[in-house]
């Protein structure tokens, strides 16, 4: 097949796999720097560019695209679909799955673990909204942050209520959420391509920190996932929409607990931590929904 990869980074770990793997299994690939192409939309004829130029015809996609690129790059992907490119992630699914109170909110419907979470805006739903989640110590999280950034942990209701006056008067949109003390600094991630985890490792937070986030110094260990787990991870990822995801959950009392669905999930630490050929899986995934003509992930 001729694959093409959307990424911004052709040096980069992830990207540096997914292109190995697929000249390992005999595929034509490019990397495509998702910023630089350009969309026409004509009558019947939607059409694309890369650096100035047509592109030729190309079987599948694999949209790994960041944060900072969320609005170019899922239309990219979308203009992609409308051409009838086969997209490993749709750009709905990407949207979906990215900000996390929307993906809350679509995970919610379903009987999935997921941390009990309030949204208030206006300043005399603040204390209700913390009394709600049981009280302090709650987790208040920046809707826009990543990678642990702009989530704390509020020690007291006064505390709280002053965190979140203060973001809200910056015009920053704020999540209060139920503080999973049982996990106790650690977390899981699952990740999912197709309907099976190919792969999975727990992260523990070091010292006093309460978030495990790897770029926060977190350490990763190989976990075997309860199938509670397992079952989770891959119905989270088929309620948003996405083939190839990076399921976060929370070791909670009564199970798991969905933190945050991840639609371009990094492969370095958990290839490295679990010695799984995650990018082969994706590949050969991708080889197989062409060839059995871009079945959809249903939801079961
Ligand atoms: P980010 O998207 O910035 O990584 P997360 O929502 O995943 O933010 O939170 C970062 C880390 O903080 C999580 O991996 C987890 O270890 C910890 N954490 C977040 N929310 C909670 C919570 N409600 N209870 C306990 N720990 C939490």
């Amino acid at each position: 097949m001729k694959l093409a990869i959307l990424s911004r980074g052709p040096k980069l770990y992830s990207t540096r796999r997914l292109r190995e793997a697929a000249i390992q299994r005999g595929h034509k690939v490019k990397v495509f720097d998702t910023l630089k192409f350009g969309l026409y939309l004509r009558q019947g004829e939607p059409d694309l560019t890369y650096r100035g130029k047509h592109i030729s015809d190309y079987d599948a996609i694999v949209p790994r695209i960041g944060n900072s690129v969320t609005f170019f790059g899922s239309a990219v992907v979308r203009q992609f679909e409308q051409m009838g490119v086969y997209c490993l992630n749709t750009a709905d699914s990407i949207l979906a799955s990215r900000d996390k109170l929307s993906s809350m909110q679509a995970l919610s419907r379903h009987d999935i673990g997921i941390a009990e979470t309030a949204f208030v805006r206006n300043q005399n739903d603040i204390l209700q909204g913390i009394q709600e989640m049981g009280g302090a110590p709650v987790v208040i999280k920046l809707l826009s942050g990543t990678q642990g950034v702009g989530v704390i942990l509020a020690e007291s209701n006064k505390v709280a209520e002053a965190i979140i006056e203060t973001l809200s008067s910056v015009q920053q949109n704020v999540l209060v959420q139920k503080f999973v003390s049982e996990s106790k600094g650690r977390d899981i991630r699952a990740f999912v391509v197709g309907d099976r985890v190919v792969a999975a490792m727990r992260r523990s937070a070091v010292g006093q920190e309460f978030r495990s986030n790897v770029h926060r110094g977190g350490r990763t260990e190989v976990v075997e996932l309860d199938e509670a787990y397992e079952r989770t991870a891959v119905r989270a990822a088929h309620i948003l929409g996405l083939k190839v995801a990076g399921v976060d959950m929370l070791e909670g009392k009564d199970g798991p607990v969905i933190m945050e669905v991840n639609s371009s999930p990094g492969l370095e630490g958990i290839e490295g931590a679990t010695g799984i050929d995650i990018a082969g899986e994706i590949v050969s995934f991708t080889e197989e929904q062409l060839k059995f003509g871009n079945m959809n992930v249903r939801e079961r």
